[in-house]
């Protein structure tokens, strides 16, 4: 039981009346933007836009409508963005009317946020926000539009996230952004504690902008994760579960920092037990090795119950259960490796390798990896599929065998040919089940 809370007090909301973007640090007046900046800088950046974001922003040229937040801090260091989204001073149904020959998208409009179909291309257009009061650390109690886009950028999280950008290329940048860029930072707009205590799934977004990013925290942002991060438990499950895996996906590492700050501790305290893994899971090629990796070493039914909370698409989620299926494998008989490799493929084996060349299926032992490999390398290189089989289940059926019993014998033969006991051969295949197997037809 925490004695702090989360929530702020009557008299805290009534001293800390909601600030004007005016009110933030490190603001600056429009017409105090650096003037001096090249064309080609800007053509540059106007250069890196999709083309379906230029022809969206050529709609919408005669209003104030920008590229804002992540896509924007993407362009300035020279990255091509993962989404691109616009803010505008425009309302719903104005900018609906400008996208009526376009496939939009309504359910976000209660929001102010209308999707845009152009070109095979998601684009997200939101009207200015402020976001109003927030009283429960999760989200605010209305939304307000506003007619200012240094209103809207003021409620964005990061300095970073917080800036627009038009479609000549010129950026908004109010409070720095550009500034921290250069310098690695992740900083808050406004105060880090009253930030973070507006919404605190914004201590987790802290860390994930820091692993996709390789950037640094203010010493306000850590004073205020280690204030307030035992605060999280109050944010939904998934939101969280988002942002772990954005964090997984890019620096794992910092799951020994998260750790420390307790911000694991609701959910998934067991990765304490991860903390000498880390190094290795990070040196992992894709999101779903360095997932299996942090589970591997949890005993089945919490790696199960892991697996459900990082809410992962269900393709994603059935690769890494089958991986964990059979992460024992250095410990197999023979009998066992086989039922193993049957109907899978070297892509498959060569992660399980990988994951035990890394030390991440117990302590590594390179003399039985190596043998293991060429074990099953042998056993691929042979029939190891039923599909592959040079007879099929109709052969036995026309030999009398129960259908019931039909699967098994399949197996069994398939089996003898992985082990080199039977040529995969028809004729071979059929002798041994007639003489193995088949009983006279009643
Ligand atoms: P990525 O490229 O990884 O998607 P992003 O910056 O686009 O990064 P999103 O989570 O997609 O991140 O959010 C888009 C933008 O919305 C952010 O850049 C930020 O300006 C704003 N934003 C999103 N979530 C919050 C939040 N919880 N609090 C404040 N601003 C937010
Ligand atoms: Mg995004």
């Amino acid at each position: 039981m925490h004695l702090r809370n989360c929530q702020k007090t009557n008299m805290e909301k009534a001293s800390d009346a909601p600030k004007t973007p005016e009110d933030r640090p490190r603001l600056e007046s429009p017409d105090k933007l650096p003037q001096t900046e090249s064309d080609t800088s800007r053509a540059a950046r106007r250069q890196m836009l999709s083309p379906q974001a230029l022809q969206l922003m050529k709609l919408f040229e005669d209003s104030e409508f920008y590229l804002v937040g992540g896509a924007v801090r993407d362009i300035l260091l020279g990255r091509t963005p993962n989404d691109e989204d616009f803010t505008t001073k425009l309302r719903a149904p104005e900018i609906e009317a400008k996208l009526a020959d376009f496939k939009t998208f309504k359910e976000g409009k209660q929001f102010g946020t209308i999707a845009v179909l152009i070109d095979g291309k998601k684009l997200e257009i939101t009207s200015y926000r402020r976001d109003g009061k927030y009283l429960d650390g999760r989200h605010p109690e209305q939304v307000e539009f506003s007619d200012s886009l240094i209103e809207d950028l003021s409620r964005r999280d990061f300095t970073i996230n917080a800036m627009a950008m038009d479609s000549s290329g010129k950026i908004y940048d109010y409070f720095g952004g550009q500034e921290d860029l250069q310098a690695g930072i992740i900083r808050t707009v406004g105060t880090a504690e009253e930030r973070f205590s507006e919404d605190y799934l914004r201590i987790l977004r802290a860390f994930r902008f820091r692993a996709k990013l390789g950037f640094t925290f203010t010493e306000e942002i850590r004073g205020a994760v280690a204030k307030l991060g035992f605060c999280l438990e109050k944010i939904s499950l998934e939101r969280q579960a988002s942002e772990l895996l954005e964090i997984i996906k890019y620096q794992p590492e910092l799951i020994e920092e998260l750790l420390e700050y307790g911000l694991l501790d609701f959910l998934w305290p067991e990765f304490q037990a991860a903390t000498d893994r880390l190094a290795a899971v990070g040196k992992l090629p894709s999101l779903y090795l360095k997932i299996t990796g942090l589970l591997s070493q949890l005993d089945e039914q919490t790696a199960k119950l892991y697996l459900r909370r990082l809410f992962l698409e269900k393709e994603l989620r059935q690769q890494i259960a089958r991986l964990l299926v059979n992460i024992n494998y250095q410990s197999y008989s023979d009998e066992e490796l086989k039922n193993a490799v049957i109907n899978s493929d070297l892509a498959y084996w060569e992660d399980l390798f990988l994951l035990a060349e890394l030390g991440l299926l117990g302590a590594p032992d390179a003399e039985k990896i190596f043998a293991v490999k060429q074990q099953v390398q042998a056993y691929l290189a042979r029939a190891h599929s039923l599909k592959e089989l040079a007879i099929s289940g109709r052969d036995l059926q026309l030999m009398g065998i129960e259908s019931a019993k039909i699967g098994q014998i399949l197996t069994a033969a398939l089996v003898a040919v992985m082990s080199g006991n039977l040529e995969n051969e028809r004729v071979e295949l059929l002798e041994y089940i007639r003489r193995d197997f088949s009983q006279p037809a009643t």
